[in-house]
C-alpha cells in the first residue's frame, strides 16, 4: 500500500481512519461518519490540521506536554540514545545508563524519602504496579490480610483491568467485567456540585471523613492503602477544599495504611510545584507519575516509592515488570525533559508568573451566564456550566452542555475539554502571558455562542423561538 503524508488531502486521511483504526474512548461509528479531526504538525502550544488550522492547545495534548511541542533536544536525546541503545531491559540483574539516572534524577526532586523508582510506560501501568505493590507489601509485613484498596468515585487512575477498577468512572466499570475485587470506591471532594448544603471546609471534612467510615466498615486490618490524585484531572478538574487533604492525611496516618498519590497529571509543575503533593502538603508512601514526565514525547511512567516500602519490597522477589520498565530511550527523553523544566526554571515560572495570571484572567469567566463556578490551581482549571448560577442546578441532559460547548471552542479554534458539563484546561506549562489572552478571549467566545445555542436548543429553560 502508499502511506499517506500530513499533505494528503483531509477526506483521504479521515477515510483511512476511519476503515482501519479504532479510538479510545469513542463512538467509532459516530466519528467515522463525522471524520475525525487529523493532527499534523505542532509548535510551542499550537497545533496544526489537515485543513492548515492553527489550534491552541488549552489541553497540552493530553494534560502531558508540559514544555510544549518542537523541541528539538528531546528529539535529539532520543536520535542520541537509539544510536547507542535502542533496547535494553532490565530484568535478569542488569541495568543502564538512562535508567539508572532517571531514578536517581525523579528520587532527587520528589520530596520526602520517595528515593526508588519502579519503571512502567504509561501511568495505567504504574497503577498496576501499585495495586500489586501495596498488597504484596502487606503479606511481607506479616498483614496478607491487608488487601482492600480504597478509592474514589469518579477517580482516574488508568484504563488497564486494574487501573480502570482503581478508577471510579461509572462508565468504565460498566465495561468489561470492572472493577475486580478488593477495591472500594468513597465519593468525591466536588463541593460545588454535591455540597452546596455544607461550607467547603465542613464538606471537605465530611468527604474526607468518608474515608474513616470505610476503612472502619471493611476492616482497618483489611485495607493496604487509599489512592487519589491530588487535583481529580480526568473527573473534571476537581480541586478539593482545603480541609481536604489534612484530613486524610491524619486517617492514612491514624490506621497506618499505605497512601498513593496519583501525581500523573499534577506532577512536574502542573499545580505550580514539582508535585500536587508538595501543592497540598501530603506525604505520600507511593507517588504515580507519567504524562509530564516526558512531557509525553515518549510513553514513560513509574512509581516512586519510599525508603520503607522499597525495604519491604526487596525483601522478597516482585514477580512484576514490563518489558519497556526504564525503557532506554523512554528515559533519556524523560532526563531531558526534566532538565529543561529545572534549566529553564518552568515550573517556578507557573508558581510565581504565568500560573498567577491565569488565574486571574481565567477567574473573569465567572461572571458568564454559563458559569457556576471557576476553579483553577496553577496551569489546571476547570468551568462547571449551569442553567441556573443561583440554584446550581445540572442540565436536564447531562454532558450535552460541555459537548456543544467543546465543539464551539474546536470551531474557534481552541482545545479545550469537557467532562459532562466541566469544561476544563492544562495547557503547556510553557504557554505565554498573550498565548492566556487568546485562551481566554476564545473560551468566552465559545461560552457565549454556546449560550445562544443552548437558548435556541430549549436546554435553558427557556422555549426556543
Ligand atoms: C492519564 C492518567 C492515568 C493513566 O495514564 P496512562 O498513561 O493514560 O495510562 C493515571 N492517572 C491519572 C491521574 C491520569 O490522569
Amino acid at each position: 500500500m502508499t502511506l499517506l503524508t500530513p499533505n494528503s488531502p483531509t477526506a483521504e486521511l479521515q477515510a483511512l481512519d476511519a476503515a482501519h483504526h479504532l479510538h479510545p474512548f469513542t463512538h467509532g461509528a459516530g466519528l467515522a461518519e463525522k471524520g475525525a479531526r487529523v493532527v499534523t504538525r505542532a509548535e510551542g502550544c499550537w497545533l496544526t490540521d489537515s485543513d492548515g488550522n492553527r489550534i491552541l492547545d488549552g489541553m497540552a495534548g493530553l494534560w502531558c506536554v508540559n514544555i510544549g511541542y518542537g523541541r528539538s533536544e528531546l528529539a535529539d536525546a532520543a536520535h542520541r540514545q537509539m544510536l547507542e541503545l535502542p533496547f535494553y531491559n532490565t530484568f535478569f540483574q542488569t541495568t543502564h545508563v538512562p535508567a539508572l539516572n532517571l531514578a536517581a534524577k525523579l528520587a532527587e526532586l520528589a520530596p520526602g524519602d520517595l528515593n526508588h523508582v519502579f519503571f512502567a510506560s504509561s501511568g495505567s501501568e504504574a497503577n498496576d504496579t501499585n495495586l500489586r505493590l501495596v498488597r504484596t507489601y502487606w503479606q511481607e509485613k506479616g498483614q496478607p490480610e491487608r488487601q482492600v484498596v480504597i478509592s474514589r468515585w469518579n477517580a482516574y487512575h488508568g484504563s488497564s483491568v486494574g487501573s480502570g477498577s482503581l478508577g471510579g468512572m461509572k462508565g468504565m466499570h460498566a465495561q468489561g467485567g470492572m472493577p475486580i475485587p478488593g477495591i472500594h470506591h468513597i465519593d468525591q471532594p466536588n463541593w460545588w456540585s454535591e455540597g452546596g448544603y455544607a461550607t467547603p471546609e465542613a464538606f471537605g471534612l465530611e468527604r474526607a471523613q468518608a474515608l474513616e467510615t470505610a476503612i472502619l466498615e471493611i476492616g482497618p486490618e483489611k485495607v493496604a492503602a487509599f489512592i487519589a490524585e491530588p487535583i481529580q484531572g480526568a473527573g473534571g478538574v476537581i480541586v478539593p477544599p482545603e480541609t481536604y487533604w489534612p484530613e486524610i492525611q491524619r486517617i492514612a496516618k491514624k490506621y497506618g495504611i499505605l497512601l498513593i498519590v496519583d501525581e500523573v497529571i499534577c506532577g512536574f509543575g502542573r499545580t505550580g510545584n514539582w508535585f500536587g503533593s508538595q501543592t497540598y502538603d501530603i506525604q505520600p508512601d507511593i507517588m504515580t507519575v507519567a504524562k509530564g514526565l516526558s512531557s509525553g514525547y515518549q510513553p514513560i511512567g513509574a512509581s516512586i516509592v519510599t525508603d520503607d516500602v522499597a525495604k519491604v519490597i526487596e525483601n522478597t522477589e516482585f514477580n512484576h515488570g514490563y518489558t519497556y520498565s526504564g525503557h532506554p530511550v523512554a528515559c533519556a527523553v524523560a532526563l531531558e525533559n526534566l532538565r529543561i523544566l529545572e534549566e529553564e526554571g518552568i515550573v517556578d515560572r507557573v508558581r510565581d508568573e504565568t500560573g498567577p495570571y491565569l488565574k486571574e484572567r481565567f477567574e473573569s469567566l465567572a461572571d458568564h451566564p454559563l458559569v457556576g463556578e471557576v476553579k483553577i490551581v496553577g496551569m489546571m482549571g476547570s468551568l462547571a456550566l449551569t442553567p441556573d448560577k443561583v440554584t446550581r442546578a445540572p442540565f436536564a441532559e447531562p454532558g450535552t452542555a460541555g459537548l456543544i460547548c467543546r465543539e464551539r471552542c474546536f470551531a474557534n479554534n481552541l482545545i479545550m475539554r469537557h467532562v459532562y458539563d466541566r469544561m476544563v484546561i492544562s495547557p503547556p506549562l510553557v504557554i505565554s502571558k498573550d498565548e492566556i489572552d487568546t485562551l481566554v478571549e476564545r473560551a468566552r467566545k465559545s461560552l457565549d455562542e454556546a449560550l445562544e445555542q443552548l437558548k435556541a436548543e430549549g436546554h435553558m429553560g427557556v422555549p426556543a423561538e
